[in-house]
């Protein structure tokens, strides 16, 4: 049972219904932010400008400035400057000792694709019909307002909180959050670290606990090159490649046999994935084509180690080699690149996804589920760089990644809702005159 009172939770409820219109307002500025990768300013600056309003402390964490993030291995650089991208920490001191919190959310968001197929603008960050429509609606600016007011609501409510509260807005989480959470998590202290991690992704009120590693691969064959009139004279490239192709796609079906995660497949066909993304080879129609690159995500579950899943592939590749002479005076080679990403898992016993549970059944009416995701998010860092229990909790997936994407404000609601209650129950509560 949640050790909030019914009463205090209808004072929460009703405060979060008054602040509505104005958690709508905001959420629908930042959808009309066009933030993707790398234009993420002007939404930040939003936040920062509301975060200020509600009297949280304000200050910023931008990637350049985070000694040490470069030799990070999850740190993917491309050339792409920090510079005017600051992730954005608003800090709430309380006057009680009870646990502290912090909620992160991310502000970027992938771009909206074509925009004739969607029927709305994509940054439209307008209310029809009870919805919030536009890119981020749900991936997750929603989530995003919905923290910024969550600690508003508890004191409108007229309680205050006995744990401090921080809220964070970051940069990058779409392509893989090193400029991001990771730059906000290695800037913070050990001993300055929060109890534990919300993150109010587009869950839809589930609980993410745990995510799946991701690595990129290539692998390269070598043909020999001849007139198209003389084909037998060459050595095709493509041709060697599909025994090697045929081979990972036959390992991304043993794998999905062979590796189990229940908290990824109560939601998910499988628990890992090996996707063969792009393939390039030739040059010339007329011409044997001399090389042949392809390229491929895998993922791997929890309880396996990178260095695992790498050897798996790298043994695929070289039995599909193997008994061609071809291939023994020019083996295929395998090259790890780009960003990679950690797995992470947080027990389904911890305090932090207990509390959510009980927040979720006394305070929605909800039961949330604990699930594994299978890719990354941005809690692995606090899970792995920072020893900190990070798990996602937020509103529905509605079109998220693809077109037509929304939030529907009592989705919106219901959120703010959610992660007040979360703190009144993580950090403890009073009400606000027992101290005056
Ligand atoms: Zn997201």
């Amino acid at each position: 049972m949640s050790t909030i009172q019914r009463n205090d939770r209808r004072r929460v409820s009703e405060s979060v219904t008054d602040l509505l219109p104005e958690i709508e307002e905001f959420a629908c500025r930042l959808v009309s932010e066009p933030t993707v990768r790398g234009d993420e300013t002007t939404a930040q600056e939003l936040v920062v400008d509301r975060l200020d309003d509600l009297g949280f402390a304000v200050t910023t964490v931008t990637a350049d400035d985070v000694a040490g993030i470069e030799s990070h291995p999850e740190f993917a650089s491309d050339d792409r400057s920090y510079e005017d991208r600051p992730n954005v920490v608003g800090e709430r001191a309380a006057s009680g000792d009870g646990r502290s919190l912090l909620f992160n959310g991310h502000v970027d968001v992938v771009p909206p694709g074509d925009p004739d197929q969607w029927s709305f603008d994509p940054y439209a960050g307008a209310v029809r019909d009870g919805r919030l429509l536009g890119r981020g609606a749900s991936d997750m600016k929603g989530g995003l307002a919905a923290m910024v007011y969550a600690v508003e609501a508890v004191e409108r409510a007229g309680f205050e909180l006995l744990g401090d509260v921080t809220v964070e807005s970051v940069i990058e989480e779409e392509a893989g959050g090193f400029g991001g959470t990771l730059a906000t998590v290695l800037d913070r202290d050990a001993d300055a670290m929060p109890d534990a991690v919300v993150v109010p992704e587009p869950t839809d009120f589930d609980l993410w606990i745990a995510n799946d590693g991701v690595s990129y691969f290539r692998v390269t064959v070598e043909g020999k090159s001849a007139h198209a009139a003389e084909t037998d004279d060459g050595v095709n490239a493509i041709s060697k490649l599909v025994p090697i192709y045929q081979a990972l796609s036959d390992l991304h079906d043993e794998r999905k046999e062979t590796v189990h995660d229940d908290l990824f497949e109560q939601w998910h066909e499988h628990t890992v994935s090996l996707n063969l993304g792009t393939l390039h080879a030739g040059e010339w129609a007329s011409s044997v084509p001399d090389e042949a690159v392809l390229e491929a995500r895998v993922s791997h579950a929890p309880d396996e180690t990178r260095e695992e899943v790498q050897e798996a592939v790298e043994a695929t590749v070289r039995r599909a080699a193997a008994g061609d002479p071809w291939f023994e005076a020019h083996p295929p080679e395998v090259e790890w690149f780009g960003w990679r990403g950690s797995s992470a898992k947080v027990s389904p016993d911890a305090d932090i996804v207990e509390t959510v549970q009980r927040v979720a059944e006394d305070g929605l009416d909800r039961t949330s589920r604990a699930k594994g995701f299978p890719g990354g998010i941005d809690t692995r860092f606090f899970v792995n760089d920072a020893d900190t229990p990070a798990i996602c909790f937020g509103p529905g997936d509605h079109n998220i990644h693809g077109t037509d994407e929304y939030l529907p404000v009592e989705e919106l609601a219901e959120a703010t809702l959610g992660l007040a209650l979360i703190a009144m129950e993580w950090c403890g509560y009073a009400s606000a005159e027992d101290g005056e």
